[in-house]
């Protein structure tokens, strides 16, 4: 063991020789390139701005926007460099024309640092200069974010024109090393499965299978035919599964099965890659053909540590460095005492993994002419002169394109070549000792180091909630354990379809002789089960149940009703997939927005649990000498719950849990489309131990229970979510007071929405069109939060509306209970007749510039339908369609842009896509909306990060999911006490004590 440490730091220190003979010139001081990666070595957040503005560069078409860019990503950073940026910034001003054509100068040098090449030709001529040095390629295809299967059939078509490309002007190059050449095909590309196929659902392999794999067979067979070789690159996490199904499968088919030329990517900083290499190694043996893998560490690391946290995952990546080196050399290990059936090459740019490969593959005795090293284009040259000399073999992976897709790629580079933990920055910029470099990952991995994602999740009661606040993590389909228990699930639920299931009032279950029958939007011929119809008699029962268990209610400790709601939180996620399912069959959810509303229900327990033990103590408020006082709340009565169909679990249970641990007795009434959501809810809190008479379930029409329990004389507050018409009507009947009336009816009111997202001429285009297909289309729409005005500048206009209309037609319309599906069903026949009549209005009003042609036939399905020509006066610019309906509108500027998103009643949602930091900050202010999202889709809040609601005719204000939302279940109350007798005050401060806590009587 010990000699194979001194070998590997031999091997290292001789690799290091070599490369001190020809010194990087990327870290060295000279050019803007090199100062850019100084500056932003030195300072993070000038590193940020730099990087943010270098990437949206070349989408600037003016001078003036690139100075003005300039000047808002540098202007103010703070740092020793600021004076010499602001002079800079300052000159630019005083020349633009000429400060935008340096600038573009020097930003496309920098990036054909890293690119081998705009086109062909340059690519090429790149190519062949390497060669004259011994180093091979493989090339990858750089283009725009794919967004549609147009931009995936572009991206395959190219892909064999750069194949005939390279087989032609390659035709008579030899291989370098002259031994083992047939291992190695002179021609290699690099493919990546999301440019291939723009509708890829981890949730689905099987269709992102099916789809890939006749684009990947013209491509492979094309390869075949001129001997090239082809790699599967490795992308984020949510893609990997799928990346090695999709290889097994394809090269098991008979015209590929016995195809050596064929490689993969392993990503050693994945806590599953050894597992993965392993199953790979014995799925090559049962094939009985050579395959090749590319080992890496990856790239992803920064995003994929964000998407873990975003989504309370555990992350899939190694959270400390030498773990993933160490991972590193395990794999190598693998590969190499694995040679006889997988080829392995070597990603890396770090020099002790680099040694680490040749001393295994010296000790398993696999010839150097067997395996290669592989670099990037641009990065470690002097690394791959040395490999070159010491007689092993390279390759450098050429990506070629167009400066504009070639950003996200330069910027990914900078991230790379500046990170504090890479090992370039350590040998070349800070001149780390070899010794350093070349130390065994294993001593450095931190013993017992803490893994930041499963950090503690339950804060202590006097921190901001908020600030601490873990969400429930949301089901990761792109496991397949996960796939199969949704799957398990939907043929359990599909079992009961046809149940029967009861009201509940006080401690019965009732049974009415009117059952409501709940059916599947996507065939309505199945009845999901049925409802027992409550009527007025009913709606008196449950009124005077909840009245009479209010007492007792209001004076069970808070602790105990936060209690619940946490073990109502458990049973949620115990029955998670099981209510998911039935979820997409009853209102017709895609599978992970299903599992969204089931993981918002849990958030919507655990977090009001949380801030009712912030606020439930009472707090002693200015204190004098000879008074004493308090501050607390009492809840208001008994609380009537109305609740829309589209989040049929979350909304319900929102505003259900918030009135319960408030103290407040419920008579809880869901959707007349989503009653079996609403009886499973009434169970999950009935096993939880609700108090008999506390929490009351009625099913029935709104318009006979509702109106009636809106008016009761015994209702004192009303939690509603749902339409405006049925809004304001609320609104307006709670404002009478009846006779006998105790309260003044409290009204929580949350209504509807026409979001509006503007387009930035700077925005990245790819991300704004991704973004706003999936607002205004999943969940067919559906949301209160949905997209349905997209403003585009008219600089933009043509660019954006070319990818946008091909993006909708990819969109996969189907039955849910398909994971593929990304469009289902819209809720019911009125609704799907409501939305087909808004869609001729359109067509009346506007022009019809998509509708897609083919949806199912049976079930409410809606095209997805978008208008062009729109105006801001138009019907369905105005008014609330909620179904798969976008109305773009084209304006001049950003003024009218935000003239034109404030110009309706509702002010729910809205979102700008721009990467210019002052309009970013304006829209902020000016957008007129409860939740402002920038550069992100408007949909989707988040329990505690997002909370939720509007203003204008969206809503009264309220925050579902925020800090101050428990407040309006809840009364007010201070009590002051003189504590003086003729002078005499206790000298004691008063502190809080527990007779404060709600009276023991009321
Ligand atoms: C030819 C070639 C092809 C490649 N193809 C792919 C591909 O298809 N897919 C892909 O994902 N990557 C790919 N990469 C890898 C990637 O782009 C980086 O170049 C590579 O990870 C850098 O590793 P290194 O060994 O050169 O440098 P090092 O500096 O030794 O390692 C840096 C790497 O360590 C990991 N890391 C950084 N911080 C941490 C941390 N805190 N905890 C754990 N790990 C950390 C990251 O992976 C980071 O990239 C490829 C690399 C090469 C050279």
């Amino acid at each position: 063991m010990r000699s194979l440490k001194n070998e590997i730091e031999q091997r290292g220190m001789r690799i290091f020789e070599l490369v001190e003979q020809h010194p990087d010139t990327s870290f060295s001081k000279a050019g803007f390139h090199q100062r850019i990666m100084a500056l932003s070595m030195r300072d993070e957040e000038l590193k940020v701005q730099l990087f943010r503005f270098v990437e949206v560069l070349p989408s600037l078409r003016t001078s003036d926007e690139v100075i003005e860019h300039l000047r808002e990503y540098l202007a103010d950073t703070r740092d020793g460099f600021a004076p010499v940026i602001r002079a800079g910034v300052h000159l630019s001003g005083l020349v633009p024309w000429l400060s935008a054509r340096v600038l573009r100068w020097n930003v496309s040098q920098m990036a054909h640092q890293f690119i081998a090449g705009r086109d062909a030709r340059e690519l090429m001529k790149n190519l062949r200069r390497r060669r004259a040095k011994k180093i091979g390629f493989t090339v990858d295809l750089l283009g725009e974010a794919v967004v549609s299967e147009k931009d995936a059939d572009e991206y395959a078509a190219r892909c064999l024109t750069l194949l005939e490309t390279l087989a032609r002007e390659t035709r008579d190059w030899a291989d370098p090393l002259g031994t083992n050449s047939e291992l190695f095909p002179v021609v290699n590309l690099s493919v990546k499965i999301s440019a291939l196929y723009s509708q890829i659902n981890p949730a689905a392999p099987a269709d992102a299978i099916a789809r890939l794999t006749p684009k990947l067979r013209t491509i492979l067979r094309r390869a075949r035919e001129i001997g090239a070789f082809v790699n599967f690159d490795m992308e984020s996490y949510d893609h990997k599964n799928i990346t090695l199904e999709l290889f097994k499968t394809i090269f098991t088919q008979p015209e590929f099965k016995d195809w050596p030329h064929a490689g993969i990517v392993i990503q050693a900083y994945l806590r599953d890659a050894e597992a993965d290499l392993r199953d790979l190694i014995q799925w090559g043996r049962m094939r009985g053909a050579r395959f090749a893998v590319r080992l890496v560490k990856g790239a992803y690391w920064d995003y994929e540590t964000m998407k873990a946290r975003q989504n309370s995952w555990d992350s899939p990546v190694f959270l400390q460095k030498p773990e993933s080196d160490a991972n590193f050399e395990t794999l190598s290990r693998l590969l190499l005492e694995n040679e006889s059936i997988v080829t392995a090459a070597f990603g890396s740019h770090n020099v002790r993994s680099i040694a680490h490969a040749q001393v295994c593959a010296d000790e398993v005795g696999i010839d150097r002419s067997r395996f290669e090293f592989q670099l990037l284009y641009g990065m470690g040259g002097p690394i791959k002169r040395a490999l070159v000399d010491m007689g092993y073999r390279v390759r450098e992976y050429c990506p070629v394109g167009e400066l504009l897709p070639g950003m996200a790629y330069l910027v990914r580079r900078l991230l790379e070549n500046t990170s504090n933990e890479g090992f370039l920055r350590a040998k070349f910029a800070e001149n780390v000792s070899e010794r350093e470099l070349l130390r065994d990952p294993e001593e450095l991995i931190a013993v017992g180091a803490v893994r930041q994602d499963t950090a503690d999740r339950g804060p202590a009661v006097e921190q901001l909630p908020g600030d601490v606040y873990v969400n429930s993590p949301l089901v990761n389909f792109a496991y397949k354990d996960s796939q199969d228990k949704m799957q398990s699930a939907l043929r359990e639920v599909r079992k009961r379809f046809g149940e029967k299931y009861p009201l509940v009032i006080g401690d019965e279950k009732v049974w009415t002789e009117q059952l409501t029958p709940s059916v599947n939007p996507s065939n309505p011929t199945e009845i999901v089960g049925y409802g027992s119809e409550a009527g007025i008699p009913e709606a008196e029962r449950a009124v005077k149940a909840a009245r009479a268990a209010c007492g007792k209610w209001s004076r069970t400790p808070f602790e105990d009703r936060a209690r619940l709601l946490e073990r109502a939180a458990e049973i949620l996620e115990r029955r998670r997939y099981e209510l998911s399912a039935v979820e997409i069959f009853e209102v017709g959810k895609e599978w992970r927005e299903a599992d969204a509303d089931i993981r918002e229900a849990i958030d919507f327990c655990t977090f009001y649990a949380q801030q009712m033990r912030r606020i439930g103590r009472p707090k002693l408020t200015q204190q004098v000498p000879g008074e004493e006082n308090y501050h607390h709340y009492w809840p208001r009565g008994v609380a009537f719950v109305i609740a829309p169909w589209n989040f049929p679990i979350a909304i319900l249970c929102g505003m259900t849990s918030a009135a319960l641990v408030t103290g407040n007795t419920v008579i809880m009434k869901p959707s007349e489309q989503s009653i079996i959501c609403g009886a499973m809810l009434m169970q999950v809190f009935e096993e939880a131990g609700v108090p008999p008479g506390v929490l009351n379930f009625l099913s029935g029409h709104g318009s006979v229970i509702g109106a009636h329990l809106v008016d009761h004389k015994d209702v004192d507050l009303i939690a509603f979510t749902g339409s405006r018409e049925v809004g304001l009507r609320i609104w307006e009947s709670a404002g009478v007071t009846r006779p006998g009336q105790r309260e003044l009816k409290h009204v929580i009111c949350e209504m509807g929405g026409k979001n509006a997202m503007i387009v930035d001429s700077d925005a990245d285009l790819g991300e704004a069109i991704d973004y706003s297909i999936y607002s205004a289309f999943g969940y067919q729409g559906q949301k209160c939060s949905a997209l349905s005005r997209l403003i585009l500048l008219e600089e933009n206009y043509d660019r954006v509306m070319e990818r946008l209309i091909p993006a909708a037609a990819s969109l996969r319309i189907g039955n849910p209970e398909e994971p593929r599906t990304m469009v289902g069903p819209v809720i019911d026949e009125a609704a799907y007749k409501r939305i087909l009549d808004y869609i001729e209005i359109g067509k009346g009003e506007a022009k019809l510039a998509y509708q897609a042609k083919e949806v199912p036939p049976h079930g409410y399905f809606i095209p997805p339908t978008i208008f062009t020509d729109v105006k801001p006066n138009m019907r369905i610019a105005r008014e609330e369609i909620f179904g798969p309906v976008l109305s773009i509108l084209k304006v001049r500027d950003l003024d009218e842009a935000l003239e034109v998103a404030n110009g309706t009643d509702y002010a729910l949602t809205g979102g700008f896509f721009s990467r210019s930091p002052a309009n970013i900050e304006r829209v902020k202010a000016q957008l007129e909306a409860g939740n402002v999202y920038i550069n992100r889709s408007c949909t989707g809040a988040i329990v505690g990060r997002h909370p939720f609601g509007g203003f204008k005719m969206s809503g009264s204000g309220t925050k579902a999911g925020g800090e101050d939302y428990l407040l309006h279940f809840l009364l007010p109350r201070v009590v002051t006490e003189n504590v003086a007798r003729h002078g005499l005050a206790p000298e004691k401060e008063p502190e809080y004590r527990d007779e404060f806590l709600w009276p023991s009587k009321r």
